[in-house]
C-alpha cells in the first residue's frame, strides 16, 4: 500500500497517510488527522530521484512491480 504526505491547507500539519489507491481516489482517508479538515494538499517528496548519479541507462533492476495486489 503506498504511502502519501499531505500537507493540511487549515492548519499546516504536514501527515503522511497509507492510503489504497481506490481510497486515496475516494478521498478516503485524506482528513487531517490534527484538525480533521479534508482541505489537505499533497505533499510530493523527492525521493529516489537522482539518487544514484550511475551512468547507466539502459540498465538496472526493474523490481517495481505496479499494481498487483490491490484488492
Ligand atoms: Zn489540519
Amino acid at each position: 500500500m503506498p504511502s502519501y504526505e499531505f500537507i493540511c491547507r487549515e492548519c499546516g500539519a504536514p501527515y503522511e497517510a497509507r492510503l489504497s489507491m481506490s481510497a486515496y481516489a475516494s478521498g478516503e482517508g485524506r482528513r487531517c488527522p490534527a484538525c480533521g479538515s479534508a482541505n489537505v494538499e499533497r505533499h510530493f517528496t523527492e525521493v529516489s530521484v537522482l539518487t544514484s548519479s550511475r551512468g547507466g541507462s539502459g540498465g538496472g533492476s526493474s523490481s517495481c512491480g505496479g499494481g498487483s495486489g490491490f484488492t
